[in-house]
């Protein structure tokens, strides 16, 4: 197979979106909390810095008006005490000017003190000298006007004051313009401050909307993949599939189509070998294999596990399989396991079994995904590992519902009843023993075990019915010796699902012990495809039976997989031979190689000190045969039908044939 690596990449793609949205994510909130702080941050310190600045000048200002004001004021009480008439009023205002000085030094300490280091210092200096010469020079107007001297303090104000009140006039008016100035510095900077603010916000702003707008796109694009697409194998999951085949069949595009179920066969045990990382890998390259059959409109999903759906055009459906027959994957062996060194590729088969269904029109989706899954399911019992669905599978299917739904209530109602196979003596012509067969009575009608036995057994239900029919059989043995009848060993059938269960043996022991059961009367059949696959368990399953004489019989002999060497190792006393190997005895047309090959089956289980017993005896012929290679045990229509308890009685009664 080629290797595909389509759906491997968009698994990392989808990992390097998860990664990429993460970090957008980041990014966005750094961005975000960045533009946040800096906004804040960068109003916040030109608006403070501005508002120190203004209020500092404002103060500044202000404190300039009021000393210009305080120096009018106090020029005035000068004007009026030159012009009052009489000492008490001229008093008053000396005391009113002397006030008003004290005011004028504070304020001019205040404004030294702000002033000091600043670009106004050297004016403030002018007005200082200027203040003080004139109030020193108050003294002397005050000396003539009191003096009665109007003329000459009027002259002495406009000449000397005056030129100091100019000075300070002066130099106020610079300080004032220069304060102006600087204000709308100050004004001018941060304008361009927040300007400048203002359009990085801007940008940041539309930087995080971008990022915002981006990472949704992308997040929404990685939550669709995460509803829709598997994560393992980067295909549709099935509930996406199943939403696609709902639009398609409203759409009426699924008319030439076939659904296929399709499943890994043996995947545990590749996932064992070769751990579950490298099973997820086979996983992955099995989908793109899929992938790589499939066209435009063709689908395919992961149910779960290895099971996978398909979608496909009816006439792609051979190709699609032909590629499957031959579906291998190449392994990168990046991780080290058990079995395998690092670094190596390895090829690994991966055989599928298929069930289909070709889509007939008006089909609900479920239903034919059932279909096919149905098919999918009965390939397990056959040879064929694509099986197309046949209405017949869906009858099987509620019949076998149906059973299983009414199975419990037939236990309880007693519906099962066991029938009694007699065994023959070849020797002597009697009766021997029998076989325990169920049949279940339903209806009114008797249902043979083929009918429902292989389902409760796929089900796990046999169990409770194999030990409903041995209970049966150990009080039927314990009503003979009541009823003073001597007993035959009597066999019954377990499944073979029975060796899973530690306690299996106790549970056979426990029993016989309940009905006081002598074990010589009990002979356990297990069909022959047991226990080859854990010869110890049959070993001591077989062992703990011995010690109460109970005896372990092999069954259909012949059918399944044993071999003689293996026969050797297992302690059963009986082999029954499948009715199969002398169907063709004593026929018109037999085979003589058919009749060494059973003759020398016998010798050979003979040998190995275990008995023979050949089941489906019909014929004489056939008799005859089997005593001339010295099978002595039969089993078969030739003696006897199962019978019902009543009939097995009778014979029990008369044991001769
Ligand atoms: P089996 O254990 O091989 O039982 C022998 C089957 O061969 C019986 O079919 C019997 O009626 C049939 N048979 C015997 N002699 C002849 C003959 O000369 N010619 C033909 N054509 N058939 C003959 P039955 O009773 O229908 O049982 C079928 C199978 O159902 C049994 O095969 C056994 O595997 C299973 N079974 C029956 N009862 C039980 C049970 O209680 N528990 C379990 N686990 N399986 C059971
Ligand atoms: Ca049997
Ligand atoms: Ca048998």
């Amino acid at each position: 197979m080629e290797k595909t690596t389509g759906n491997i990449l968009k698994i990392n793609t989808k990992k390097k979106m998860t990664k990429r949205m993460r970090t957008l994510i980041w990014q966005l909130s750094i961005i975000g909390l960045v533009s946040i702080i800096y906004l804040i941050s960068g109003f916040s310190i030109i608006t403070n810095s501005y508002s120190k600045i203004t209020n500092r000048l404002y103060a500044d200002t202000e404190a300039v008006n009021i000393l210009n004001q305080n120096m009018y004021r106090h020029q005035t009480i000068v004007f009026e005490h030159i012009v009052a008439s009489s000492s008490e009023s001229k008093k008053e205002f000396e005391e009113l000017a002397n006030d008003l000085e004290k005011d004028i030094m504070e304020q001019l300490n205040y404004l030294g003190n702000v002033m000091s280091g600043s670009s106004y210092e050297t004016y403030y200096h002018s007005v200082y000298s200027g203040i003080v010469g004139y109030i020193s020079n108050v003294d002397l107007v005050f000396d003539f006007s009191r003096n009665g001297e109007r003329e000459t303090a009027n002259y002495y104000m406009e000449s000397r004051l005056e030129d100091y009140l100019n000075k300070v006039n002066d130099n106020m008016d610079i300080m004032n313009g220069l304060i102006r100035d600087d204000m709308q510095l100050a004004k001018d900077n941060m304008e361009k401050e927040a300007v400048f603010v203002r359009t990085s916000s801007i940008v940041l702003l539309f930087l995080l909307l971008v990022v915002s707008t981006m990472s949704q796109i992308i997040g929404f694009r990685i939550s669709d993949e995460m509803v829709n697409v598997d994560p393992v194998t980067g295909v549709y999951n099935y509930s996406y599939f199943v939403e696609v085949l709902n639009k398609k069949e409203k759409k009426g595009e699924l008319n030439n189509s076939t659904f296929i179920a399709i499943n890994i066969k043996g995947f545990q045990y590749i996932n064992q070998q070769v751990g579950n990382e490298l099973g997820d890998q086979v996983l992955r390259s099995y989908a793109s294999l899929l992938k790589s059959c499939l066209q435009k409109n063709d689908l395919v999903a992961r149910f779960n596990g290895d099971a996978f759906y398909v979608l496909i055009d009816n006439d792609r459906v051979d190709d699609l399989f032909n590629t499957l027959d031959e579906a291998a994957v190449e392994l990168e062996l990046n991780v080290q396991e058990e079995f395998v060194d690092k670094g190596r590729t390895m090829t690994i088969k991966v055989p599928s079994r298929c069930g289909f269904y070709r889509y007939e029109e008006g089909t609900r989706i479920d239903d034919a995904l059932e279909k096919s899954a149905l098919a999918l399911r009965l390939s397990r019992g056959t040879n064929s590992d694509r099986i197309e669905y046949a209405s017949e599978m869906s009858k099987n299917e509620q019949y076998k519902t149906r059973l299983i739904h009414e199975f419990g209530n037939a236990i309880s109602a007693n519906e099962f009843l066991v029938y009694y196979q007699p065994k023959v003596d070849l020797n002597t012509n009697t009766l021997s023993g029998a076989e325990a067969l169920v049949r279940w009575l339903h209806d009114d009608t008797i249902i043979p075990p083929a009918k429902f036995i292989p389902i409760l057994e796929q089900e796990g239900f046999i169990v409770e019915l194999d030990f409903y029919v041995f209970e049966n059989v150990c009080k039927t043995i314990r009503n003979w010796k009541h009823n003073g009848l001597k007993p035959v060993r009597i066999s019954t059938n377990f499944s073979k699902i029975h060796l899973n269960d530690d306690k299996f043996a106790d549970r056979i022991l426990d029993t016989i012990e309940e009905y006081k059961v002598d074990g010589k009367y009990i002979e356990i059949e297990l069909t022959e495809s047991v226990g080859y696959g854990d010869n110890a368990t049959l070993t001591s399953f077989v062992k703990k039976l011995k010690g109460s004489g109970i005896q372990v019989s092999i069954d259909d002999f012949g059918t399944g997989y044993s071999s003689l060497s293996m026969m050797k190792s297992i302690d059963v006393d009986t082999v029954k031979l499948d009715k199969t190997f002398i169907d063709g005895i004593a026929k018109e047309d037999h085979n003589e190689d058919d009749k060494k090959l059973i003759a020398n089956i016998i010798r050979m289980i003979t040998d190995l000190h275990k008995n023979v017993l050949c089941e489906g005896v019909e014929t004489i012929g056939q008799a005859e045969f089997l005593k001339s290679v010295n099978c002595y045990q039969v089993q078969g229509y030739l003696y006897d039908r199962p019978l019902p308890l009543g009939e097995f009685e009778k014979r029990l009664a008369r044991p001769n044939y």
